[in-house]
């Protein structure tokens, strides 16, 4: 799985960095998501997969390898 993150539709709520801390974090200047971890995944494959579901931008993708 490839993990992708649109920084101009992300909104900074930092959901996806609680869910998991990992792969996505936010940014100190700007509070906007940053991809720690685009693949392998640190964090189980089910917990990413919920943080870009929940993500109440639509800024996260996962796609298969
Ligand atoms: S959950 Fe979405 S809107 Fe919130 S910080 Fe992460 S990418 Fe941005």
């Amino acid at each position: 799985m490839r993990i992708t993150i649109d920084r101009e539709a992300c909104i900074g709520s930092g959901l996806c960095a609680l869910i998991a801390p990992a792969v996505f974090d936010q940014n100190d200047d700007d509070g906007l998501v940053e991809l720690l971890d685009e693949g392998p995944l640190t964090d189980p494959v089910g917990t990413v997969k919920d943080a870009v579901q929940r993500c109440p931008a639509a800024a996260l993708g996962s796609h298969p390898d």
